[in-house]
């Protein structure tokens, strides 16, 4: 029959002989290709004890960030819900009072600022269009839940620790961001 491409090639059935009907080479090449193995570099980690690092442009669980005196920077201005390509953000704003100085660095905050971490693509965009460098992605991840509910984040999850009252917490949180 005429071939169809000219790099067609025949398949010849060659009758087993003794050593392979035994299945004696195959097995040895086997065994050698895990012994071989046994003395390469694991590419596996002893997750959760230890951890690989992370690249630089890893992004992560959201933080609300603070200004150096603990006022909350976020000034519920709606740019990162605007940016947001997945509509994870949502937020109601309210009016700084008198007195509130010290707890808002706006007289515009977020009351109430959500985040959907079922339908983030942690793309960073909210990051990159907020102007008081008020959200930034860690390197830390939204842990497994049981419940869809959970995985709504309020601003007490998001929220950075206060500079002032936790500073170590804050440092810790604060990263290399
Ligand atoms: S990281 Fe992207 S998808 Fe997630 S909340 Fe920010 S803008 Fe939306
Ligand atoms: S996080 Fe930034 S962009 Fe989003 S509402 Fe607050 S100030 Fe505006």
């Amino acid at each position: 029959m005429q071939p169809l491409t000219s790099r067609s090639k025949t398949v010849e059935r060659k009758p087993m002989t003794m050593w392979e009907k035994m299945y004696v080479p195959a097995i040895a090449k086997g065994m050698s290709i895990t012994f071989g193995h046994m003395f390469k570099k694991k590419p596996t980690v002893n997750y959760p004890e230890k951890t690989r690092p992370f690249s630089p442009v890893f992004r992560g669980l959201h933080v609300l960030n603070r200004d150096e005196e603990g006022r909350e920077r976020c000034t519920a201005c709606g740019l990162c819900a605007v940016a947001c390509p997945a509509e994870a953000i949502t937020m109601d704003a309210a009016e700084r009072l008198p007195g509130e100085e010290n707890l808002y660095r706006e007289e515009k905050y977020a009351a109430k600022y959500e985040i959907n971490m079922l339908r983030c693509i942690f793309c960073g965009l909210c990051e990159e269009a907020c102007p008081k460098d008020a959200i930034y992605l860690s390197e830390t991840f939204a842990p497994s839940n049981y419940g869809r509910s959970k995985f709504i984040y309020g601003k007490e999850e998001l929220l950075i620790p206060n500079p002032k009252t936790q500073p170590e917490e804050f440092a810790k949180a604060k990263g290399n961001k």
